[in-house]
C-alpha cells in the first residue's frame, strides 16, 4: 500500500506496523519463506553484518554479560555449574582442548611479560615454548607450586598477582643447571 503524501515518517511506520500485524496466514508464510531464502543466499554477508554489530557493541555486550554473571543467584550458579559439568562430561575432548588452549594463552602472556615479547630463555636464549617455564629466581618455587596446586593455574596466578619481580622465564636445561649450581657453588645464574 503506497503512503499518502501528507503522511509523516511516524505515521508511515505506524501504518507499516498495522499492516504487519494484520498479515494473512498466506502473507506470513510468504514473508517467512522470503526471509529464509534471503538468509540462505546471503549467509556470508549476514555473518559479517552480525560480526560488525558485535564488534561495534563489544564493550557493552561484555559489560552486560559480566553484570549478569556477577549477579547470578545461588540457583542460577548451581544450574550453570550443572550444565557446565554435563557439557564437559559429554564433550571431554573439546573441554580438554579448551583448557589446554586457555592454559597456553596464560603461559604466553606470562612469557611475553618476562621476556619482553622475545619468548626465549632468559639465560641461554632457547626458544622452544614447550621447554620454557616460569622459575622462582629466589627459590621457594616448589613450595609455592604445592600451595596453589589444584586451586589456580600457575600462570594465571602470576597474572592475577601482577607479575611478581622474583620470577623469570628459563628453559628446562637452565633450570636443571641452576638447581645443580646452587648446590655446587651457590651462585645464581640469573
Ligand atoms: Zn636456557
Amino acid at each position: 500500500m503506497p503512503y499518502a503524501k501528507w503522511m509523516t515518517k511516524e505515521q508511515r511506520s505506524a501504518a507499516d506496523a498495522i499492516k504487519y500485524a494484520n498479515r494473512t496466514d498466506i502473507e506470513i508464510a510468504e514473508d517467512a519463506r522470503m526471509m529464509k531464502e534471503y538468509s540462505e543466499t546471503h549467509k556470508e554477508e549476514l555473518r559479517q553484518r552480525d560480526h560488525a554489530d558485535y564488534l561495534a557493541r563489544r564493550d557493552e555486550i561484555l559489560a552486560n554479560a559480566k553484570v549478569k554473571r556477577v549477579n547470578r543467584t545461588a540457583v542460577e550458579l548451581a544450574e550453570d555449574a550443572r550444565t557446565r559439568h554435563e557439557y564437559n562430561q559429554t564433550h571431554k575432548a573439546q573441554s580438554r582442548r579448551r583448557v589446554t588452549k586457555w592454559h597456553q594463552r596464560q603461559k604466553l602472556i606470562v612469557i611475553d611479560h618476562y621476556t619482553e615479547g622475545k619468548r626465549t630463555c632468559t639465560r641461554c636464549g632457547f626458544s622452544d615454548l614447550r621447554a620454557l617455564s616460569v622459575e622462582h629466581i629466589k627459590g621457594g618455587g616448589n613450595k609455592h607450586r604445592k600451595a596453589i596446586q589444584g586451586k589456580i593455574d600457575l600462570y594465571r596466578w602470576v597474572i592475577t598477582n601482577n607479575f611478581p619481580k622474583d620470577l623469570a622465564i628459563l628453559c628446562m636445561n637452565c633450570q636443571f643447571i641452576r638447581k645443580h649450581s646452587k648446590i655446587v657453588n651457590a651462585k645464581a645464574l640469573v
